[in-house]
């Protein structure tokens, strides 16, 4: 089968592509906003009606919350089985003041860069989705066949916390099993630089309170022979740094975590990351964290201790002669590689507890929220095939980046389905996601749409 066929045919039904996408950005899925749970049901419906009218097999799924969408084509047949995951909802519009025109009425515009696609979801991920869709919809117009077996996976919570996201996967997950999972969420690193992200770090939270006198006593009273919690904290959070060499000072932190081999880090060194627009942007002349490693290597690949909130005693106007009798501090972790949260939380707090002084005591927050990094297995062939196909098509050697936050259902298809992940996007770091005037660059969807057309392809080889 010819893909030069499918891909003259996604030329030639771009503005096509581009009014569905139109239709699809008109309606208001805000999934975390009650007043919008209608307008979630009609991106369903019209998500299960597009995909019917290519011949694909598709449903709206019922959910305690926002409906999923399951479609499934061609998975009698041979050739690869790919799951490919999208999300229909968006993220709230306001401040709606800040927007150039109504968030739901998108419409082109020409802007330095070429043009775009405005309007929420525009990116995030309602054309990111539709690249996807519309590959598939040539492929079919062409051959009547798609080269791969894919069952499509849509969901619409993904943008408030996924609650539906695991039962789900777990109710169904005989149905939703394939060989591998696509993913169309993510960014490139650089404009027009092909990205496939092969590592997502994990994430740990812990809070913890550091209780000294049993009342807040009077500093002229106390003053001298009481023991502050805010002193406590303070030294006991230095204490996590060793401030020569950045890195974290938790007796086993690094346990886990693996260098970057040498061939992916010479493709991030070719990747165009702009790192003094990166550290510039917000107010940083130089990096500041673990040295010996670069920028990218600190953003995607090494582990992080982050104070994220560090408060106590009084914060009113005017003064208070106080010591305080609690201090409080919010943590946060990255992780990578193999780094358990389990494990780390129990070396974490073994160091908090090995520094209290005598009658300081700890307390522990028991939300025990963890995840580990995802790390894909980019030895599979199908992510050098993919490499391959995003090179031909933005005629620029694709890379393995990796990517400084997390996203869940990575992790949930690895433990619930058993399946690895390849997280192919589009998206420009200036598309605005979840802020107002939000876009898609024309060029990130047409190019999109042509790039799943060839991964299809070099999939079935
Ligand atoms: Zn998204």
């Amino acid at each position: 089968m010819s893909l030069d066929d499918v891909l003259t045919r996604i030329d030639t039904d771009l503005s096509a592509a581009t009014d569905r996408l139109m239709e699809l950005l008109r309606i208001p899925s805000i999934s975390t906003d009650p007043a919008y749970k209608a307008a979630c049901d009609t991106a369903a419906d019209w998500l299960v009606t597009d995909l019917q009218s290519i011949g694909i097999a598709a449903e709206k799924r019922a959910t305690p919350g926002h409906p999923m969408v399951v479609g499934h084509v061609g998975e009698d047949g041979d050739g690869p089985h790919v799951l490919f995951y999208g999300h229909y909802d968006v993220q709230p519009v306001d401040p709606l003041n800040l927007w150039a025109r109504d968030p739901f009425d998108p419409a082109i515009e020409d802007t330095e860069n070429g043009p775009v696609i405005r309007g929420r979801g525009s990116s995030d991920d309602k054309g990111q989705l539709m690249t996807f869709v519309e590959a598939c919809r040539a492929w079919k117009a062409v051959h009547g066949t798609l080269p791969c077996r894919i069952t499509f996976f849509f969901e619409g919570e993904e943008e408030s916390g996924s609650p539906s996201l695991v039962p789900f996967l777990e109710e169904n997950a005989a149905e939703l099993k394939a060989d591998l999972a696509l993913v169309c969420d993510t960014s490139m690193v650089s404009r027009g630089v092909p990205s496939i992200a092969a590592q997502l770090r994990g994430m740990l939270k812990d809070e913890f309170t550091i209780i000294g006198p049993r009342i807040d006593l009077h500093s002229g009273h106390y003053g001298g022979p009481g023991l502050n919690p805010l002193r406590e904290i303070s030294r006991i959070v230095d204490s996590f740094y060793d401030q020569e060499t950045g890195r974290v000072a938790v007796e086993g932190f690094y346990e886990g975590v693996h260098e970057v081999p040498a061939e992916q880090l010479r493709q991030w060194e070719g990747c165009g990351f702009d790192e003094a627009e990166y550290l510039n942007s917000v107010g940083y002349t130089q990096p500041h964290g673990e040295q010996g490693y670069s920028t990218l290597e600190q953003q995607w690949a090494r582990p992080t201790l982050e104070v994220n909130g560090l408060w106590g005693g009084y914060n009113g106007a005017g003064s208070k002669t106080v010591i305080p009798s609690e201090a409080h501090c919010k943590i946060t972790c990255r992780l990578v590689g193999d780094m358990d949260p389990d494990t780390l939380r129990g070396k974490i707090r073994k160091h908090v507890e090995d520094r209290l002084s005598p009658d300081a005591k700890v307390v522990w927050d028991n939300d025990l929220e963890g995840s580990r990094a995802s790390v894909m297995n980019i030895t599979r062939p199908e992510f050098e095939a993919a490499r391959g196909a995003l090179s031909d098509e933005w005629d620029r050697e694709a890379v393995f980046t990796g990517m400084g936050g997390s996203i869940p259902v990575v992790g949930y298809f690895k433990s619930i389905l058993g399946l690895d992940s390849m997280l192919v996007g589009y998206a420009n770091d200036d598309d605005a996601i979840h802020s107002p005037n939000e876009k898609y660059d024309v060029k990130s969807f047409h190019k999109g749409i042509r790039s799943w057309a060839r991964i299809l392809d070099a999939l079935n080889k």
